[in-house]
């Protein structure tokens, strides 16, 4: 199919030319087609014209039909390409940020949710990529099956995700938080073996006055705190991160 499209498609300024001429000369064929097929037999009324757009115009319209709805399709495709992540269908991270930024700018409470999935590194060096995949296919169904219509997720990264929780205050965002978290189980070539993963997540309130990146340099932190914490854990953002010293606690 896509050979037949470019075959069409015309790309340098003769071809556009040639394309030009075979058609109008295409629709003269037809033309003198029904000239010849119906002259004879028809008088030029009402029915002959109508006839003649039929024969002359009905087969490009069908075909013009078929191009169009086939591209359409096409345009739907690469447009979800193009927005969502491969292997979890999540948001990509250009598509998060933007629907995150609309939140942002849209409401006055939230919290913006980091997580990362724990000694994932482990998971492909012990089970394979394969199995690493499918993992975090199990994460992304854990986020999709926790969150809330208005909630916005993403991938952002190779094992790390993102969450914007609309209009979620604190108490709210520690409980969808809590069921997200949950040991995530994942299945190894061998059945038998009963594996699970954790997520480590920090989470900051939003501030309306501040940036999309600004919340993001902070629920950066919180996750931090959370993996040096042990990792499995949520950690809310709070100003004491901020000193230099929670980058680098051994500096202390
Ligand atoms: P930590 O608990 O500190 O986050 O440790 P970690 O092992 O999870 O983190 P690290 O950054 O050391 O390793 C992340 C690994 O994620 C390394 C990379 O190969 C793997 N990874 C990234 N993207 C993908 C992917 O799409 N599929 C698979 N299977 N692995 C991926
Ligand atoms: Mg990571
Ligand atoms: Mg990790």
């Amino acid at each position: 199919m896509n050979r037949l499209f470019r075959l069409l498609a015309p790309t340098t300024t003769l071809n556009v030319v040639l394309h030009i001429v075979l058609w109008i000369a295409l629709v003269s064929v037809f033309n003198m087609g029904f000239a010849y097929a119906f002259d004879g037999y028809l008088d030029r009324g009402y029915d002959y014209y109508l006839l003649h757009g039929l024969f002359v115009g009905g087969p490009f319209v069908i075909f013009v039909t078929f191009v169009t709805r086939y591209q359409l399709r096409l345009q739907r495709h690469l447009s979800l390409l193009s927005r969502k992540d491969g292997l979890t269908g999540l948001n990509n991270r250009r598509t998060f940020m933007t629907l995150a930024q609309k939140r942002l700018d849209e409401l006055s409470h939230g919290v913006l949710l980091l997580l990362d999935a724990d000694h994932f590194k482990r998971v492909n060096d012990v089970y394979g990529h394969a199995v690493g995949d499918n993992c975090l296919m199990e994460i992304a169904h854990r986020l999709k099956w926790n969150l809330r219509p208005i909630d916005v997720a993403g991938r952002i990264g190779g094992e790390e995700f993102a969450v914007f929780l609309a209009s979620a205050t604190i108490e709210q965002a520690r409980v969808i938080a809590g069921r997200i978290g949950q040991p995530i189980p994942f299945r190894a070539d061998d059945e038998n073996a009963h594996l699970t993963v954790t997520l480590s997540m920090g989470a900051v309130v939003i501030d309306p006055t501040r940036s999309l990146d600004a919340h993001f340099i902070r629920a950066d932190d919180a996750l931090y705190a959370a993996k040096n914490a042990g990792r499995a854990q949520l950690v809310m953002w709070t100003p004491d991160l901020e000193s230099p010293h929670a980058k680098n606690p051994e500096a202390a």
